[in-house]
């Protein structure tokens, strides 16, 4: 004998249980589902512990998509206030770190623990910690074997997210039961996730654990924040943020004196006396400042150097080439880009528009958040819309 509801929603993250709350609060019976045994474990693991749950600063062109409209119905109706009114509802108190991000200032739990009294109140049934084995479609329902049991209803939520990070329970399931039914699926690729540098970038290699202010490039996108060099390669929040962007065999530039830092023709007129590399140490971490000039081999005072010499080097150390050979892959990835294609959904639902009942919401989804909270606001948004058309 099977359970029947209104809607079973997969996975129990950020935007499925926030589909599920809304759903049942509206008067839908919904079972909510996930093989992990507790909801939330990205939520849990996010910011660092203390979840960074928003972004002030939300707007369509901080998402990256196949089709860069998709998101702006969804976001336009569930903006970062409304998490916040909610978050506040709960008594959660909460800080702006930088740059628009919130996080809360004492625990991530407090968001799962928050989400999850939202279903209760809603009267979401949970069930954690089984594997779904089978799922059918026939005649406008949706057959769910999953541990011992058999569940219908006339809608299904695909809410798993993607596989970045599979150590904590992240899979490609989306993936296969988007496929399983028809939907194209953009290529996953591992998104925020740090770069990885050749042998022949060796000398960067050495400078792991120094960390600079840098204008990262890629392409006609650029983010001016902290970059890290790490034993593999690049890292920090400006190259996880060109990571979303950049493609295999692509180079990234970085500007090591970004606007307001040393400019070497006024160093030369300052202290005309001084070297290439005490300039550079003025302005940048001693040890990249010295493996920069070595790489330059700019032997002497700035004095004797003609200014269209400096210039050229101010030029070169604006933009400061590299071509990653690859990225840390998903175990290192904070999300995944690409998934189930914007073309098969409704914007305005997140419902399959050739297959009746079925939805997409989340990160399984083809849109992609820059770092600080996107990814978050994404996930209850699309939650919100999907919960709202059920
Ligand atoms: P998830 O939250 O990943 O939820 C998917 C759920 O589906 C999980 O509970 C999983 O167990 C379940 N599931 C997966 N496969 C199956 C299956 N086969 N059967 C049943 N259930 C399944 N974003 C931010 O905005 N701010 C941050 O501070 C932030 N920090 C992060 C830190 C880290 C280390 C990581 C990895 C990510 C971070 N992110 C952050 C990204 C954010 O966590 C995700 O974008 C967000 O969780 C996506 O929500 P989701 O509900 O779509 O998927």
């Amino acid at each position: 004998k099977s359970r029947n509801y209104d809607a079973i929603v997969i996975g129990a993250g950020a935007a499925g249980m926030m589909c599920a709350s809304t759903a049942g609060q509206r008067g839908r019976s919904v079972l909510l589902i996930d093989h992990a045994n507790e909801a939330g474990k990205k939520i849990l693991i996010s910011g660092g512990g203390r979840c960074n749950f928003t972004n002030l600063h939300t707007s369509p062109e901080r998402f990256i998509s196949a089709n860069p409209h998709f998101a702006k119905s969804a976001l336009r109706r569930y903006r970062p206030e409304d998490f916040v009114e909610l978050v506040e509802r709960h008594h959660i108190a909460w800080h702006e770190k930088t740059l628009g991000q919130l996080f809360c200032d004492g625990s991530a739990k407090q968001i799962v623990a928050m989400l999850l009294h939202e279903c209760a109140k809603g009267h979401v049934e949970l069930g954690f910690g089984r594997q779904v084995s089978k799922l059918e479609h026939a005649d406008g329902v949706y057959r769910v074997s999953y541990g011992n049991e058999m569940v219908t209803a006339p809608a299904l939520v695909i809410a798993t997210g993607g596989p970045s990070i599979p150590k904590m329970g992240a899979t490609g399931f989306a993936y296969d039961i988007a496929r399983k039914f028809g939907l194209a699926v953009v290529d996953p690729r591992p998104a925020l996730v740090p770069l990885t540098l050749g042998s022949d970038e060796a000398l960067f290699k050495s400078l792991s654990g120094v960390a600079t202010d840098v204008v990262a490039r890629c392409g006609k996108v650029e983010f001016r924040e902290a970059a890290l060099f790490t034993h593999r390669g690049l890292s920090g929040p400006a190259i996880l943020q060109i990571s979303s962007y950049w493609k295999q065999g692509e180079e990234i530039g970085i500007d090591f004196l970004p606007p307001g830092s040393a400019r070497l023709v006024d160093a030369k007129r300052s202290h005309p006396r001084s070297a290439l590399r005490s300039v550079l140490a003025h302005a940048l971490p001693a040890r990249l400042a010295e493996a920069l000039d070595e790489r330059i081999g700019l032997s002497g005072e700035l004095a004797n150097s003609p200014d269209r010499v400096l210039e050229g080097i101010q030029r070169q150390l604006s933009d400061w080439r590299f071509r990653p050979n690859g990225t840390e892959g998903f175990a290192k990835a904070e999300v995944t880009a690409g998934g189930i294609s914007t073309d098969e959904l409704s914007s305005q639902t997140m419902q399959a528009k050739n297959v009746r009942g079925l939805y997409a919401i989340g990160e399984a989804v083809d849109v992609t958040g820059w770092l600080g909270g996107y990814n978050f606001q994404w996930a209850w948004a699309s939650g919100t819309a999907a919960g709202i058309a059920l």
